[in-house]
């Protein structure tokens, strides 16, 4: 039966950036765990071959039979590959290093593009009675991080406050652009969040005003602070919200996900 009153769906966002260790896994977690928490039903699908979201998440490898590997490549019960995780109404497809030979494979199929944009809309998934998706991306602009993009409905990008942080957002940018044109035309940006921040440090200010003054709107009000209990709670297998709910930075991605909420996609030209 349709639910009329989810006539469009889950909501599908695509957390990307290529450079590696700005916390894009960080944030898929932990907004994804914020969003669970405020009664959204959730579902993370680790497109990373390192499988860091399905580890963050509690997901042991012995439990990773089916994989995102299988939801592109082959015909498989949805049932078998959505995990559950310690988080309540929070779901994982999880994923193992088989995910980096996907990138070659998926080269000679002719739909390589929009396999995770036609498994994640299969009628089987409408059992989850999903609100959102948080796609993981790899630290790359390669074929797995284009099928996220073609799947969603908006990018939401991670930007470490650091030195030469605005530096790959171009070629970012250009990449949206291209999917734009090559099949999902009305793919937005949902919005640039700023991660490990630290106010006492002048560089995090400089970043932050950069990033304000050429993205305007596209950059979330809400920074993530530099915090250990964030970077603590994956080794404990769980988002940083259960780990220490009171954390600074558990505070700030419910403040994110509020955010995400409220707020309606920003397209850019
Ligand atoms: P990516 O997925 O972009 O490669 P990660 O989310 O794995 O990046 O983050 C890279 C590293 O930085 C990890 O060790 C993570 O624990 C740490 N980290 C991310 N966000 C924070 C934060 N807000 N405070 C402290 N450490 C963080
Ligand atoms: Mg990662």
């Amino acid at each position: 039966m349709t639910d009329l009153s989810r006539p469009a769906g889950p909501k599908i966002i695509a957390v990307a950036n290529q450079k590696g260790g700005v916390g894009k896994t960080t944030t898929t977690i932990n907004l994804a765990a914020a969003l669970a928490e405020a009664g959204k039903r959730v579902l993370v699908v680790d497109l990373d071959p390192q499988g860091n979201a399905s580890t963050g998440l509690g997901i042991e490898m012995e439990d990773r039979e089916f994989t995102t590997y299988e939801l592109l490549l082959e015909d498989i019960d949805l049932k078998s590959v959505v995990l559950p995780s310690v988080t309540p109404g929070l779901m994982i497809i999880p994923a193992t290093v088989d995910l980096s030979s996907a990138d070659i494979e998926l080269i000679s199929n002719e739909k390589r593009s929009f396999l995770l944009h036609d498994a994640l809309r299969q009628t089987a998934m409408d059992d989850f009675a999903l609100d959102y998706i948080l796609i993981d991306c790899p630290p790359s602009l390669n074929l797995l991080t284009v099928n996220a993009m073609i799947a969603s409905h908006s990018v939401l990008v991670p930007l470490q406050s650091e030195f030469f942080a605005l530096e790959g957002l171009s070629q970012l940018m250009l990449t949206i652009r291209e999917v734009r044109q090559s099949g999902n035309k009305d793919l937005r940006i949902e919005g640039i969040v700023l991660t490990m921040y630290d106010q006492r440090n002048n560089l995090s200010l400089q970043v932050e005003q950069d990033a304000r003054d050429n993205l305007g709107e596209l950059v979330f009000d809400t920074r993530i602070p530099r915090n250990v209990r964030v970077s603590e709670a994956p080794s404990f297998a769980m988002p940083v919200l259960t780990y220490d709910t009171a954390s600074k930075g558990a505070q700030a991605y419910r403040l994110l996900a509020r955010e995400v909420l409220s707020r309606n996609s920003v397209k850019v030209a």
